[in-house]
């Protein structure tokens, strides 16, 4: 894994957090993306060289949906950037992690994603990342 991609925060009303997060950093989002598959409506910010996602759910059954009614509002995953998904998927699942999908899968901002089972990763949801090349 190469860096923190991005940080992801799931929150139940993504336009008044949009407005919290920029005041925060003192700069907008740059953009926002609907993930239909997902069931989410997403924004990004950039602080420096580190990204934020604001997630909010589009639908009941939507994981963020599911999220907010155990958890609440709040970090929600943490991504990491690799170089070749399929190769650390791999590598991850030969070291016993649990993977989420046995494809990488279309994310928000032009990415393949896939995400590791928190109960294998003390509780956090890891994404991993790659650019897409089309
Ligand atoms: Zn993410």
């Amino acid at each position: 894994m190469e860096k923190i991609e991005h940080i992801g925060i799931a929150v139940k009303d993504l336009e008044k957090s949009n407005q919290l997060f920029a005041s925060l950093f003192g700069e907008s989002h740059y953009k926002v993306e609907e993930v239909k598959r997902e069931g989410v409506k997403t924004s990004f910010f950039k602080n420096g060289p580190n990204k934020i996602e604001l997630l909010e759910a589009t639908n009941p059954d939507s994981p963020i949906a599911k999220f907010i009614e155990k958890k609440g509002e709040g970090i929600h995953h943490i991504a990491f950037a690799v170089k070749d998904i399929k190769a650390e998927m791999k590598r991850l699942a030969a070291e016993g992690f649990q993977l989420l999908s046995d494809e990488p899968k279309p994310g928000a901002d032009n990415k393949l994603v896939c995400f590791l089972h928190p109960k294998t990763t003390n509780g956090v949801l890891i994404e991993l990342c790659q650019e897409r090349e089309d």
